[in-house]
């Protein structure tokens, strides 16, 4: 056993995190820290920050500083009762839906939210009450956020801008059923189904409020036109007070994935030595990765011995004390390394030159584009390697 451990040290191990993609273990320590930090500050409970046993060092991930620093905040919070509500929501079978939203004669609000790869936006349209608005959010933002930043901005306005007589019946309409249910629930730690009952139920304080369900796209005029302005606000300029939108749970995620791996790949490129894994596998890569996680057990440990230099070859074998003998089990002349079967073993020069396009290779530069499964087929064709060490 002490053998063994000679043989597994700090490099290859680098190699073999860098090659299968692992969190250094030092990162994966940080990273629940890291979590656990957010979660406290996401349920009010992250208290004094200065305390040194609090501090996260050298953490830049701006998204988590601005979180802990109190100037963003999380989507979900502490579990809180919802079960005062001054509106009705309603749910409708599809058909009798849509029917009712075109014959609605009340005063009748639509909203909708949407998204694409770079750009949230929420559309809010009135005909009664003239309000056609269109606002961009962070691009964070998730759909369902969309939606229900939608009905809080419409009642809002509703509060804020016309005044309506007292006890008006106002028909809010949305396409999302996500949303409609949320706000029905009794309970939540979403801080944007929060925001919308507070101003739903301040809303029904002096109008009688509906919030229900438009299927999308069903020819609703009102519906179709909210879709619109929604989707002009994806066109818009990114919105500058980004923290109107609260961060939701994967792009907290998404923000801690991306520095780990940062940080793994800057202690890949500081690590000493692993020139030859350097140089053969490269950069942290996700794609070349796959490739081996897909292959046999067999295949995967041998593909992940080319590249750590921890093939059973007869030199590494003698530095294990398996085997006596260090010469190349096919030319007999040489020490029997990755090198050596990789480069310049002249008995397998014909494989060399199916695998490489080369009987020799000169430098090792040359391999480093050589994909994983040409790398594993030239190593499985070898068939003395699988001749007794
Ligand atoms: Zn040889």
């Amino acid at each position: 056993m002490p053998r063994y451990n000679r043989a597994l040290n700090t490099m290859s191990i680098r190699a073999m995190e860098t090659i299968l993609r692992l969190e250094p273990i030092e990162l994966y320590i940080k990273k629940a820290a890291v979590n656990t930090a957010v979660r406290l500050k996401s349920n009010d409970q992250w208290v004094n920050r200065n305390n040194p046993h609090n501090k996260l060092e050298d953490l830049n991930i701006p998204l988590i500083q601005e979180i802990l620093n109190g100037d963003y905040k999380v989507e979900n919070g502490p579990p809180t009762l919802i079960i005062n509500k001054n509106y009705k929501t309603k749910i409708n079978e599809r058909n009798q839906a849509i029917i009712n939203a075109r014959n609605d004669r009340r005063t009748t609000i639509y909203t909708d939210g949407a998204k694409n790869d770079n750009n949230c936006g929420v559309g809010i349209y009135s005909e009664q009450l003239n309000i056609n608005r269109s606002i961009s959010l962070a691009e964070f933002a998730t759909v369902l956020q969309c939606e229900l930043y939608a009905i809080k901005t419409a009642a809002k306005t509703i509060i804020t801008g016309n005044p309506l007589s007292l006890t008006t019946i106002i028909n809010i309409y949305s396409d999302s059923q996500a949303a409609i249910k949320s706000l029905n629930s009794i309970g939540t730690r979403s801080r944007s189904v929060l925001d919308c009952w507070k101003s739903l139920n301040e809303l029904g304080q002096r109008h009688i409020v509906n919030i229900k369900w438009v299927p999308g796209h069903s020819d609703v005029s009102g519906n179709m036109l909210a879709d619109d302005l929604a989707n002009q606000a994806l066109t818009n300029q990114p919105p500058s007070n980004q923290n109107d939108v609260y961060i939701p749970k994967n792009a907290i995620k998404q923000a801690i994935d991306n520095w780990i791996e940062r940080k793994s790949q800057e202690t890949w490129n500081e690590s000493p030595g692993s020139l030859m894994a350097k140089t053969l596998w490269g950069p942290r890569n996700k794609y070349k990765t796959n490739k081996i996680l897909n292959f046999s057990k067999n295949d995967m440990r041998k593909a992940v011995g080319i590249y750590t230099g921890h093939m059973m070859l007869r030199k590494h074998a003698k530095r294990m004390g398996l085997t006596n003998n260090e010469l190349c089990r096919g030319c007999n002349t040489e020490e029997e390394t990755t090198e050596h079967i990789l480069m310049h073993c002249p008995v397998i020069r014909t494989k060399r030159l199916k695998a490489f396009d080369k009987y020799f290779i000169d430098n090792i530069q040359e391999l480093k584009f050589v994909e994983v499964d040409i790398m594993l087929r030239f190593i499985k064709d070898i068939n003395f390697l699988d001749a007794e060490l």
